[in-house]
């Protein structure tokens, strides 16, 4: 059975999408931030741009596109207002995690963690390797 949010969780994650409303508040949805994101540019779909996950979020909406931003930057180095826009998402991810609708893939990497150490777990896919920068 899926694990249930505590009552604490839930309250965090109610106080983190309060503080995404702060940071998304001053928004005026000009689209600005669009043209340098990259997954915007490959997906061409408004939804997953950084304005649509502003007015998403703006409307109280945690989707799991969040977690299809690389949290670049690009976005906020176009925002005419200086918007945090990858404070925001992360935000929300975090919010999301708490009330235990994470993606299958974190789940995943998560149990791989807990229990190996690696989150690719024993098995990690052929031809992969992790490189330290
Ligand atoms: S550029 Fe800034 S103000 Fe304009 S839509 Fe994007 S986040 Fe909102
Ligand atoms: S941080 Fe996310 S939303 Fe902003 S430009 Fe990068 S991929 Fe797009």
């Amino acid at each position: 059975m899926k694990e249930k949010p505590t009552k604490q969780e839930k309250i965090q994650a109610n106080n983190l999408i309060e503080e995404v409303t702060e940071i998304l508040g001053p928004c005026v949805k000009c689209g600005m931030c669009k043209s340098n994101c990259p997954v915007f540019k490959t997906i061409r779909e408004e939804s997953i741009s950084p304005r649509g996950h502003s007015i998403s979020l703006l409307n109280k909406k945690l989707e799991e596109s969040l977690f299809d931003c690389t949290l670049c930057k690009s976005c906020e180095r176009n925002c005419p207002l200086g918007i945090k826009i990858c404070d925001s998402i992360t935000k929300a991810r975090e919010a999301l995690s708490l009330k235990k609708k994470n993606t299958k893939q974190n789940e995943e990497m998560l149990k791989n963690l807990e229990e190996t150490g690696n989150p690719f777990g024993n098995n990690p896919p052929k031809g992969e390797e992790l490189f330290c920068c």
